[in-house]
């Protein structure tokens, strides 16, 4: 069983590095710091450290550690929320001793010495609590300092539990988590409070997005209508989720042009969407998935693609 064979994993190694995925957001972060935190107190002998770059926007809910190469010599590699090694923060991953995956996107991309997947899970901050539940009563112990995180991490990848990866367990784990003493409204309006400049630029998605008669919804946010509103690419995970309340979308697509590719972020309220983000070299969940693109051409093919697949889904 995957969480007995990485308790025993954790047991057995004095060093643990934790790793998560590319341009982290809150479940990427609430996995990986929940984990370290709840390893720290429950075993605090040993070293165990978070590693990845930072969104300053996220400094609030967790920060990384600053290791040097020689720490991996002899640890024990954790990667969460990860689908593929290339989105895996900080590629010395490899410089450990042995790795693990803990993760809740479809595995298409088996990797690591033992893997934990669950696709079944709203997030991997729930894995992160299914994994405490599971030795409850023996070594591992949660304080409200890992509750937030978790719980965090469950909110943000639930779009606060609105998503339909949202299940009764996923509503049982959070009442269980708001037993332990946070401040939860403050940690609402770190995760969802947002500039000025970004509420600006979200009033010209809403003015310029488009949408077909089968559903199908884009928008293409160039270098310049970025620097107009003073927005870095990084920002604008906080208003993907703004087109999703338009009646009549069933799939929407926001182009984000950065210095080298063009971000491709994708949602949907039904058709399946991770297939055709693989399609062009991204993944991701069926209802949430994204791609890097080379292209404003290859943006209008993706377009086409996502507009095809709205007029089959009935
Ligand atoms: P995002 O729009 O960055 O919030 O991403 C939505 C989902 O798509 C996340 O679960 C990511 O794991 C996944 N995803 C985004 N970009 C990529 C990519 N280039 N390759 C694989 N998966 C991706």
């Amino acid at each position: 069983m995957a969480k007995q064979k990485i308790l025993n994993k954790i047991t057995e190694y004095e060093t643990i590095i934790i790793h998560r995925h590319v341009r982290p957001d809150a479940d990427a972060l609430g996995s990986q710091c929940g984990l370290k935190e709840m390893i720290r107190l429950s075993f605090p002998e040993k070293e165990v450290y978070a590693v990845g770059e930072e969104d300053p926007a996220l400094h609030f809910f967790a920060r990384m550690d600053v290791i040097d190469d020689a720490k991996y010599e002899n640890a024990l590699v954790i990667v969460c929320d990860t689908a593929n090694t290339g989105r895996i923060s900080d590629q010395r991953y490899t410089l450990g001793k042995e790795v693990i995956k803990i993760d809740h996107h479809p595995n298409n991309d088996p990797y690591g010495d033992t893997m934990w997947v669950d696709t079944s899970a709203s997030s991997t901050s729930e894995m992160i609590f299914d994994f405490y539940k599971f030795d409850e009563h023996g070594v591992l112990r949660l304080n409200s300092q890992i509750a937030r995180l978790i719980y965090g991490g469950i909110v943000g990848d639930t779009g606060r539990f609105l998503f339909p990866s949202t299940s009764n367990k996923t509503f049982k784990y959070a009442a269980e988590l708001i037993e332990y003493p946070f401040d939860r409204s403050a940690l609402y309006n770190g995760l969802y409070d947002i500039q000025e400049d970004i509420a600006r630029l979200r009033g010209y998605v809403l003015q310029n997005f488009t949408l077909s008669p089968a559903g199908m919804s884009s928008i293409k946010l160039t270098k310049d209508i970025l620097n107009k509103f003073k927005v870095e690419p990084i920002d604008t995970g906080k208003l993907v989720g703004v087109l999703g309340d338009v009646q009549g979308i069933k799939a929407w697509v926001f182009f984000i042009e950065e210095d080298d590719v063009i971000r491709v972020r994708v949602r949907s309220k039904g058709p399946v969407i991770n297939e055709l983000a693989a399609k062009y070299n991204g993944g991701g969940h069926p209802l949430a998935a994204g791609a890097s693109i080379q292209s404003w051409e290859e943006a209008n093919k993706f377009v086409n693609d996502l507009e095809e697949l709205c007029a089959k889904y009935t």
